[in-house]
């Protein structure tokens, strides 16, 4: 399963609380961000949160956490996914099938579980529609799309929904989009009320040092940041120590302001990127995202491509939201700078949109 110390890291906080262990996921392919997935297991009701990514060697991983979690395959009732990435849902339905397991996730990213063979196609046509809407040009797309190989997952699975204010046994539902449409964390909390619990499974809402994506990881979302802020918002201020979909839990608060400041850095840059691109002829009719994550990233392949053009077009979007950009054209999407002012006005309103409701206003 895990080394001792995150075990009892990771663990019950006291006797009182739930038994939460993490099982640290193989896969055939190595390691992904921060060390590959983390599914957690609650021994107790039989819930296994985020399994990993579908193959033989994570499954196999994931049994044998079970059985050192006490339970084996045949304890799990329920199986809780945070989103619907591949690498969080993917064995999902195997080990729901297997186990005889009720599957859950959010309402809004269940489909692309549950009906895997036809919303991956759609899915597929979706993001080449959106490459294309950002400016990226088609042979880009093209090996993008080509890239976009089936996993294997089920055609169909019968997947819960799951809202606002769910609960699975003693894991509460939280909705946390912008990574993904929707993405959800899971709260701990005492299911006769008498005790608190500070721990929260966040899936790839937060994570200890990567950055997640926001923007490129679901094509579905229009204003992805406006959506995340909402999310950092729900996160913040209850003293959360996060179990996160990688690597091991870590205090959620100072993680979360660390997160602020990195969106809130971008968005000067991209701003920065948009009145200097502008300047030059070829951009005169307007500037796409693509373009300003040219400026920002260099040159870019593969995934790069999908997560460096939606990071820039979920900026743009958003410095159109505060008034310091304007959309001038849709397909390719093309937007012009706003002078509002001065820069110190651009400062002041994006302090303001990434300062947290938890944080005081300081003047
Ligand atoms: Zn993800």
């Amino acid at each position: 399963m895990v080394d001792e110390s995150s075990t009892t890291d990771d663990a019950s906080e006291s006797d009182d609380c739930e038994r939460v262990e993490r099982v640290q996921v193989s896969t055939a392919y190595g390691s992904g961000p921060e060390g590959g997935n983390s599914a957690w297991v609650l021994p107790d009701p039989g819930i296994v949160v985020d399994p990993g990514p579908p193959g033989d060697v994570a499954f196999d991983s994931v049994r044998s956490g079970l059985e050192e979690a006490g339970i084996g395959l045949e304890g799990v009732r329920h199986v809780l996914v945070t989103h619907w990435h591949v690498d969080h849902a993917g064995l999902a339905p195997r080990l729901a099938t297997e186990a005889d397991a009720s599957l859950h996730l959010h309402e809004r990213d269940a489909p692309l579980v549950a009906a895997y063979a036809t919303e991956r196609e759609r899915r597929v046509d979706r993001d080449a529609a959106a490459l294309s809407r950002w400016g990226v040009p088609d042979e880009h797309v093209a090996s993008i799309r080509d890239a976009d190989s089936p996993s294997p997952i089920p055609d169909e699975t019968p997947v819960n929904d799951l809202a606002a204010g769910d609960a699975v046994g003693p894991l509460a539902v939280v909705e946390t989009p912008g990574h993904t449409a929707g993405h959800v964390a899971f709260s701990l909390h005492a299911g006769d009320g008498s005790r608190a619990d500070s721990r929260v499974l966040v899936g790839d809402a937060a994570l200890r040092t990567v950055t997640p994506n926001v923007g490129g990881g679901d094509t579905r979302q229009e204003t992805p940041l406006a959506a995340y802020r909402t999310t950092l918002d729900r996160l913040a201020g209850e003293g959360w120590r996060a179990l996160p979909g990688h690597g091991t839990a870590f205090d959620l608060a100072p993680r979360l302001a660390e997160l602020r400041a990195h969106h809130r850095e971008r968005a000067a840059l991209v701003a920065d990127s948009l009145a200097a691109l502008a300047a030059d002829e070829n951009d005169a009719d307007g500037v796409t995202p693509w373009a300003v994550a040219r400026d920002r990233f260099g040159d870019m392949t593969g995934y790069h491509v999908k997560f460096g053009a939606g990071e820039a077009f979920a900026h743009l979007q958003d410095l159109a939201a505060l008034g310091y950009a304007e959309r001038v054209a849709d397909d390719p999407l093309r937007y012009r700078a706003v002078d509002e002012g001065t820069e110190l006005a651009l400062d002041v309103a994006l302090d303001d949109a990434w300062r947290g409701t938890d944080q005081a206003v300081d003047d």
